[in-house]
């Protein structure tokens, strides 16, 4: 094989998710590892999309993997862009058109006696398998394909007989190097002639791989460590085909902290806690039918769909665990804190040094401190990370980051607000923001209509509004004729004359007026440093609010 490219190359990776679902954070840091193991070497980075499931593979994922990868930082020398275009000379990057490039790889073997089309039915496969399961013993494929003469085996394929491809294992034990788990050697027998073609006529998984990673001088193979058991047949495939080994490098698994997988069944599991602790024998209204809530509830292992999922969480005000990386970018995270976070969740640089981004991963980044043993993903941890970051952003990069999510996820917050009022309320937020998404979260109350608000009596509510000597909607009531004189009605103005006017009317007691105003203009105790609450709404709004939350108010102290 033509090997000019490799020849300079250093090292050369590859990222080759199947596109069903979404990028999972697991994926992500594969990719991740693969991406600066080339950086780090001059070397390149391939993304390729194996597609050959063609029942589970979508366009719609490979494009949300490509995206995902891209907000996360990381690029590729080669592989589908998602303009439409292609990078790269190793083409074409989708496995679903490179069917042909397989078939003359897959006729070598053939011609070469090194693989055999078999006819087994799969009643007869049925049989053998559960024939070894009742003996307890493991099904190997007793090469029964071959008892067909040669010749007859080419005729019956060639006249259209059902059939599949398998490659005769040769009767040795196998080595498999890794660069991370080090060295384990199988028996011999310990693979069987596998299939590597099926009866649909589509390479396996097996086959496709070996060939790309050849035609592609991929030089090593980082992906993750459910695919150890394949790297014996991977081997044994290439040294048949004649293709150089790459070295490999199988990666831990990502564990909840609980030690269990974290996969996308949590979401579910979070809503069935939820279900369960609320004594739920019917679905929230506006979220899924009896039926489907029944089905569900009645098997563990279903699950619901997104909008659903969504749906329910939003019901049950439940927070759903992020699990891919599109859920993290929605939960506000910035994606260089998720990628150094990703990162120390499997390698360390060495040190005590826990915060770096991706061009510092890239320049130290190597196999040899990565881990062997699956790692914890703390989720505080990953949140303190985000707000170390929000806090050291400067203010421009902080609105301009913020205004971006908010055009993506909240795009009628981001309507209802002016450029001004954005900005003050970004400012007000930011060292209070552990993810982008907080202001949006918390903020609704900048996007009501005046007449909508409303005071549930809260205890905070109930404490800085009705009780004590002087209760705080009678001083509410005495800063009414001050606010309506502040010109122009801006954080400094409004600090300056509310400071002075409560020296006398609260002792100097900012407090006890600023936590009934916040409360009459948002209808609750939380908000953004109060001067910066009233100068959002402005004047007009805010004595609308007032005015109403002060008939509320004494409504309640007068009943109460
Ligand atoms: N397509 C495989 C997967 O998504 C990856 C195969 C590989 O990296 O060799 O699990």
């Amino acid at each position: 094989m033509s090997n000019s490219q490799s020849d300079q190359d250093v090292a050369v990776t590859r990222f080759a998710p199947s596109p069903s679902g979404d990028l999972h954070v697991g994926g992500a840091r594969t990719a991740l590892f693969c991406w600066a193991f080339a950086r780090g070497r001059q070397g390149r980075f391939v993304l390729r999309i194996e597609d050959t499931d063609r029942k589970r593979s979508s366009d719609a994922a490979a494009l949300g993997f490509q995206e995902a990868l891209l907000w996360l930082g990381i690029d590729w020398d080669e592989g589908p862009m998602p303009d439409g275009s292609t990078r790269g000379d190793h083409g074409p990057y989708f496995q679903s058109e490179r069917l042909e490039l397989y078939q003359s790889h897959m006729d070598r073997l053939l011609e070469a006696d090194l693989a055999y089309h078999a006819f087994d039915s799969s009643e007869e496969l049925d049989a053998k398998r559960a024939a070894a399961r009742a003996e307890k013993r493991p099904y190997r494929y007793d090469r029964a394909g071959l008892q067909v003469d040669r010749q007859e085996r080419f005729a019956r394929a060639a006249a259209g007989e059902p059939h599949v491809v398998r490659f005769r294992t040769p009767d040795e034990p196998i080595t498999i190097k890794d660069e991370v788990l080090g060295e384990a050697v199988l028996p011999a027998g310990e693979v069987d002639d596998f299939v590597i073609r099926k009866a649909d006529g589509y390479p396996t998984y097996h086959f496709a791989v070996v060939v790309d990673d050849a035609l592609m001088n991929v030089t090593h193979v980082l992906r993750a460590q459910e695919h150890f058991n394949n790297t014996a047949k991977h081997l044994v495939l290439q040294s048949a085909l004649g293709f150089e080994h790459p070295a490999y490098g199988h990666l831990s698994l990502i564990f909840n902290p609980d030690g269990s997988k974290m996969s996308k069944r949590d979401k579910d599991k979070a809503i069935r806690a939820a279900v369960k602790s609320a004594g739920l024998a019917s679905p929230p209204d506006g979220t899924i039918t009896q039926e489907a809530f029944d089905a569900w509830l009645g098997d563990k292992k279903s699950q619901l769909d997104h909008d659903a999922l969504v749906a329910m969480a939003q019901a049950l005000d439940v927070t759903l665990p992020e699990i891919n990386v599109a859920d993290f970018e929605r939960s506000g995270y910035l994606p260089e804190v998720l990628c150094n976070f990703l990162s120390l969740n499997g390698w360390s640089p060495g040190n005590d040094l826990e915060k770096f981004d991706n061009a510092f991963l890239a320049r130290n980044f190597d196999l040899s401190r990565v881990q062997k043993t699956p790692a914890r993903f703390d989720r505080d941890k990953l949140l303190a990370f985000n707000l170390d970051a929000i806090q050291a952003m400067p203010e421009d990069e902080f609105r301009a980051r913020a205004r971006a999510h908010g055009m993506r996820f909240h795009p009628q917050f981001m309507d209802a607000l002016t450029t001004e009022q954005f900005d003050l309320l970004a400012d007000a937020s930011r060292e209070r923001s552990k993810t982008l998404d907080d202001m949006f979260k918390t903020n609704g109350w900048l996007l009501l209509e005046d007449d909508r608000l409303s005071w549930p009596i809260s205890k905070p509510v109930r404490k800085a509004m009705l009780k004590g000597e002087t209760p705080g909607w009678t001083i509410l009531q005495q800063v009414v004729a001050l606010l309506e004189r502040i010109e122009p009605f801006e954080g400094a103005a409004l600090e300056r004359e509310l400071t002075e006017w409560a020296e006398d009317a609260c002792d100097g007691n900012l407090g006890k007026i600023a936590q009934p105003l916040r409360i009459a203009v948002t209808g609750g105790p939380v908000s953004p440093p109060i001067f910066d609450t009233l100068a959002m709404l402005g004047k007009e709004r805010c004595l609308l609010r007032i005015a109403r939350c002060l008939e509320v108010m004494e409504g309640a102290a007068a009943s109460s």
